[in-house]
């Protein structure tokens, strides 16, 4: 950062002000908006208040591995975060990471994974609309990705697991079931670098030489009604997230998305920086693709701990109807999951059903309990209890968990061609979890290359301009599958990191 000389700050009190977390300290209460210059014209602030080398928009997974990787290659970094707290979506995250192989993985008697397994299962859930060099990316270096949090301190379960749409073992989960390992280990990466991570900061307006020409020079930012100029003198990445939680935005490509639809995500996964992007010239991709994730909590919308069971469960549970009957191949993908919920049986809640026996082959013993403390899962002692107290039918699941059984016996599920079936459901007690789709990722966003940068509506890059994570499109395709989210965020978030600090200064 500059001298800060107008605001008697030097660039060091500006880092030990506001170094990591520091939320919200910087320059509010020092510079009154009066301090600060107007826009000489539209797009190009005629003074800057404050520069960086490299500005990252949003401290998710991409925005914090892209900061973590600009500083360790030199640069002066500074991120910015329009909420109170960091992390955005990728603190309340399941903490399930999909990698082909890693130190943990190989320990395990495992079929064998590869990248190109991998990526075969991302394009066949994307409906091959996947970018496939985004997307083999992904699938290659989702395994030094991993590697990577493990040595800045993630600590995994020392089980994988197979969740929906992936024909391999390959989702590894985060001790605590929760995002907010991974995330916790990026910002004390962060702050042991000094880098300033500046809450409360929303960028508004993102500045390029000339609206679709040029390379881009800098951001303003909204702190609690203050304006900041802030010039970046190699370049900015772009790692706010997605849309999920912007209805007008979402219906405007997808319109049965209204707000009776409610969402997983948090309040400000609302899309504007994309938005910001495209008025300097960049392009996006497949803003069409929106996922719902199938197994949220009916009532709220919300993907709690609880909510992660029936999908990491496909191998040990059935989902069923209000007649106890089976509607979907549980370990296909979200999409036709949720497919098979909304248009299939029209009225929620649908189910999970599961047993006593296998409980820690999918999630926690401690998870289920509380859930049952809650009131977030049903237990009772007999199939035909848990029907009563769920509200499916007694008869129904009976026949359609002894048909099941027998299936299992034999080895192929007759019904809906599940590929895995790991046990039967027989052991009591037995668990229900009711479940219903609630708007989850929103797969498209900006196009990028497979060095992350930004392109622009002729296929150029915009210099200097990065972008990683949900704010992006064209990975996924069609559908995002579980647990690839993580690691398309961590590898393009480093390689943003990497590569802006390439760029000459301003
Ligand atoms: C409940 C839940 C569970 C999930 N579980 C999994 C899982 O287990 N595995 C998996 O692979 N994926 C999972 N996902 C998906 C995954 O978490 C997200 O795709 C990922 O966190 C996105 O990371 P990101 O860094 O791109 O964005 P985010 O983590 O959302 O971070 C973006 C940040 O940018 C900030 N921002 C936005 N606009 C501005 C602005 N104008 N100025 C400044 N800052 C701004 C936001 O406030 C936010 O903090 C889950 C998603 C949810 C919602």
């Amino acid at each position: 950062m500059a001298e800060e000389k107008n605001r008697g700050l030097t660039r060091r009190e500006f880092i030990r002000i506001v170094g990591a977390g520091g939320a919200g300290l910087v320059v509010g209460g020092v510079a009154g908006s009066r301090l600060f210059p107007q826009k000489a014209k539209a797009g190009v602030p005629s003074k800057w208040d404050q520069e960086a080398e490299v500005v990252v928009i949003g401290s998710g997974f991409a925005g914090l591995a892209a900061a973590i990787e600009a500083r360790d290659a030199g640069a002066d970094v500074v991120i910015l975060e329009k909420m109170p707290h960091p992390g955005g979506n990728s603190a309340i995250n399941g903490g399930q990471y999909a990698a082909w192989t890693s130190r943990i993985r190989k320990k395990l008697n495992l079929p064998e994974d590869s990248p190109e397994i991998m990526l075969q299962d991302m394009m066949e859930a994307g409906a091959n609309l996947n970018w496939k060099e985004l997307a083999q990316k992904v699938a290659e270096e989702s395994a030094d990705g991993i590697e990577w949090l493990i040595d800045m301190g993630v600590q995994f379960m020392d089980t994988v697991i197979q969740a929906g749409g992936h024909s391999r073992p390959r989702t590894h989960q985060t001790v605590n079931m929760s995002g907010g390992d991974i995330v916790k280990a990026q910002l004390n990466a962060v702050k042991d670098r000094g880098i300033p991570l500046l809450t409360e900061h929303k960028v508004v307006q993102i500045f390029r030489e000339s609206p679709n020409e040029g390379r881009v020079l800098g951001v303003e930012v909204d702190h609690k009604g203050e304006k900041i100029f802030l010039k970046a003198k190699k370049g900015i990445v772009l790692a706010a997230g997605g849309f999920s939680r912007n209805v007008d935005l979402r219906m405007k490509y997808v319109p049965f998305l209204t707000s009776e639809i409610p969402s997983t995500n948090h309040p400000g996964a609302t899309g504007e920086v994309m938005l910001l992007a495209m008025e300097i010239g960049a392009s996006t991709t497949q803003l069409d693709w929106i996922q719902l994730y199938p197994f949220a909590d009916p009532k709220t919308g919300v993907l709690d701990k609880v909510a992660v069971v029936p999908f990491t469960a496909p191998a040990y549970c059935i989902y069923v109807d209000k007649n106890g009957k089976r509607f979907v191949n549980e370990l296909a993908n979200r999409k036709v999951c949720a497919d098979a919920q909304i248009f299939g049986l029209g009225e929620k809640p649908s189910w999970t059903v599961f047993d006593n026996s296998s409980i820690e082959k999918f999630t926690s013993r401690k998870i289920v309990d509380k859930g049952v403390a809650d009131g977030r899962v049903l237990k009772a002692e007999t199939l035909e209890e848990l029907a009563q107290k769920a509200g499916f039918d007694p008869a129904g699941i009976k026949e359609t968990v002894e048909r099941y059984n027998r299936m299992v016996e034999k080895g192929v599920d007759e019904d809906f061609g599940k590929p895995s079936m790991k046990a039967k459901i027989q052991e009591p007690p037995f668990y229900a979890i009711p479940q219903w789709p609630s708007v989850h990722h929103t797969m498209g966003g900006l196009q990028i290359t497979k060095e992350a940068q930004v392109l622009d509506l002729q296929g150029k890059v915009i210099p200097g301009l990065y972008a990683a994570g949900e704010i992006t499109g064209g990975v996924h395709g069609a559908v995002r599958l579980g647990s690839v989210a993580i690691p398309d965020c961590i590898v393009f978030g480093r390689t943003a990191g990497r590569n802006v600090v390439e760029a000459e200064s301003l």
